[in-house]
Order: structure tokens, then C-alpha cells, then sequence
């Protein structure tokens, strides 16, 4: 999971992706980190307005990584193994 830190004020725009290890030591582990519990917390390091907003993306990568065994995702990969090239084919 990504978080990432924006600024909505529109002069300014600026955004973040937040160290989600910092974030724990600094507000200890059970703090909860959903976009209620944090916004209060917030503001933007480059123009200081508390208009901030958080986005959550998910790690694609892992996500990736646990469909390897789905044959589907396999095929997305162009790595199919159940289908053989048609020059592999005998007319026989
Ligand atoms: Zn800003």
C-alpha cells in the first residue's frame, strides 16, 4: 500500500507519497492510518494549508506476485504454456 499526500489547494499542488515505517514510529503501531485518523495530522510542507487530501493505491507489484499461480495471469504475461505455437502442429 501506497499512501500518498496531496495538497488541494490549487496554487500549490503539492504531493507526497508518506513513509508509511516513519509514520508508525512516530504515532506508535496501533494508531490507525485510514484517511479520517490521519488528515487531522496534516498539513502540506510547502504552503502549510491543512487542505490535504490522501490517496491509498495498492502495491501492484505484490499483488502481481500472489496471481503468478493463476493461469490467468500467466496468459496476461504472454507466458500461456497450455497452447503450443500452430508451427508446433502436426497435420498427421
Ligand atoms: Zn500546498
Amino acid at each position: 500500500m501506497v499512501v500518498t499526500a496531496h495538497c488541494r489547494n490549487v496554487s500549490c499542488g503539492h504531493k507526497q507519497e508518506l513513509d508509511l515505517l516513519r509514520l508508525r514510529d512516530t504515532l506508535g503501531a496501533d494508531t490507525p492510518a485510514m484517511r479520517d485518523d490521519l488528515l487531522p495530522r496534516m498539513k502540506c510542507g510547502e504552503c502549510q494549508s491543512r487542505n490535504v487530501d490522501l490517496i491509498y493505491t495498492p502495491d501492484y507489484a505484490k499483488a502481481d506476485a500472489k496471481r503468478t499461480g493463476n493461469a490467468y495471469a500467466k496468459t496476461r504475461d504472454g507466458r500461456c504454456l497450455r497452447f503450443l505455437p500452430t508451427s508446433s502442429l502436426s497435420t498427421d
